[in-house]
């Protein structure tokens, strides 16, 4: 097909996908002077990004995947109520990737992954004020503890593998006592009888705010966003073409930045990668009667529960079924269990559900950098629990990449091309 530039004029670059990783992409693609399209089947930041439980760490260096977990799965794969499930019509379909998954988790492999999570989480709360200056949304940036709460203070213990992994990369870190914790958070039940701290973290009040804000700061600086869904990508001499049926984006550069739906447009280059919806649910409580004032994860549930501007937010699960199998909220629902158990005088009988697709490779790292053999493709996803986190670095990256400059950041540990 020979190209036909009518439709919509060229960009320097076209991005699939505005959830929070196309938005930084853009705003950084942007800020350096090019012309950016935002291509999007919704309105921006409506998949993973709207919903997450808002912690935004400098500090993520723990994959999801760590040696010994597997002594772990059988309970919590076996409780209706746990943190994990499989629905049984998917399982034939889960097991390739779960075994991936038990792989990535040995322990001459996790050092590795620790030491890349780190690299994309450095910064990140001063990464947002920076992006989110001169706009209403900067409130939205709360410092925060990341509290991680033990019913059994013997449990809260740095000898465990993950706080050993944050201890050797210097994560600051403390262990409190329940009266400290009580002090730290009143609401919270006395049965927690210990915790230990991350600092210097950030919580958002409001993903979904904070993501519109920023694709209104892209707006303003030129950032074209069209909302259509895009059917395929194709290159066509030198000009990436966007093909979302009557509508056609015509660019230099494409940046594949559409969650967990970025594998199937690049399945027709033969690309078979292992990216999973892993699907998180939320409860937000909007009339909850007690305030927290940080994030919190309930370790035993494996759930964290947050103040946003709209209530009490609790998020967690790790549900395989597929991209597109119907949400099943009674796995929200569950969380207004977990919430009781946190908070014994919260109200959660006004309490909305939301499902969201994480998309998650085996070793809990995305993809981001150039697509193999593709030149002017640019992968930018797979981001599974840390997107939020990660998005401004992934920004810094693709935007360095896309300008040729040498950003210091070694992209071996996030090639496309290291599944093969
Ligand atoms: C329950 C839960 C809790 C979480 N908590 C945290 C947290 O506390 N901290 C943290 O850092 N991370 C957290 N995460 C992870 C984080 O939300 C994700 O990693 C991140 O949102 C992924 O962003 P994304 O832009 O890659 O994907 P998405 O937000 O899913 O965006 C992808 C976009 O691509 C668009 N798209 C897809 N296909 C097409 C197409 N064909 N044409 C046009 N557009 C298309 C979609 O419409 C969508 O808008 C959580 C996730 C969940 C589910």
């Amino acid at each position: 097909m020979s190209v036909t530039q009518h439709e919509n004029e060229k960009s320097d670059v076209v991005i699939i996908g505005a959830g929070i990783i196309g938005i930084c992409c853009a705003l950084k693609l942007v800020e350096r002077g090019l012309s950016v399209t935002l291509v999007d089947s919704n309105a921006p930041c409506q998949g993973a990004s709207f919903g997450n439980a808002g912690v935004i760490s400098p500090w993520s260096c723990v994959p999801q995947s760590v040696p010994g977990l597997w002594k772990k799965l059988p309970k919590w794969v076996i409780d209706p109520e746990g943190p994990i499930f499989i629905r049984k019509r998917y399982l034939a379909s889960f097991l390739p990737w779960g075994l991936k998954f038990l792989q990535a988790g040995k322990i001459e492999k996790v050092e590795q992954i620790g030491d890349a999570m780190m690299v994309l989480s450095n910064r990140s709360p001063s990464h947002y004020r920076e992006l989110l200056s001169e706009t209403s949304e900067l409130e939205l940036v709360k410092d925060s503890y990341y509290i991680f709460a033990y019913k059994k203070a013997e449990q809260a213990s740095f000898d465990l593998f993950g706080w050993q992994m944050r201890k050797k990369r210097n994560v600051p870190l403390s262990l409190i006592t329940a009266a400290e914790l009580q002090e730290l958070e009143p609401s919270i039940s006395p049965d927690f009888q210990a915790a230990i701290l991350i600092h210097e973290q950030a919580r958002a009040l409001d993903p979904h705010a904070i993501g519109k804000g920023l694709v209104s700061k892209a707006r303003a600086l030129g950032v074209k966003f069209f909302q259509s869904k895009v059917k395929f990508i194709q290159k066509d001499e030198n000009v990436w073409v966007t093909n979302c049926g009557e509508n056609r984006y015509f660019s230099d550069k494409l940046v594949l930045a559409a969650g967990v739906w970025s594998a199937s447009l690049l399945r027709p280059f033969g690309y078979d990668l292992p990216l999973q919806a892993e699907r998180g649910y939320h409860l937000l409580c909007q009339n909850p009667g007690i305030t927290i004032n940080h994030s919190i994860m309930d370790v035993e549930r494996m759930c964290v529960a947050s103040q946003m501007e709209s209530g009490i937010r609790i998020a967690g699960t790790a549900e395989f079924a597929g991209i597109d199998a119907e949400p099943d909220y009674r796995r929200a629902f569950v969380f207004k269990k977990a919430l009781k158990n946190l908070f014994p005088l919260i109200d959660v009988e006004h309490a909305e559900p939301w499902m969201g697709r994480r998309p998650t490779f085996p070793d809990s790292l995305p993809c981001i950098g150039p697509v193999s053999n593709l030149k002017g493709l640019f992968a930018a996803f797979g981001h599974s629990h840390y997107g939020l986190g990660q998005a401004p670095n992934t920004g810094q990256i693709i935007a360095d990449c896309i300008m040729g400059k040498k950003s210091g950041v070694d992209l071996t540990p996030y090639r496309i091309d290291r599944f093969k």
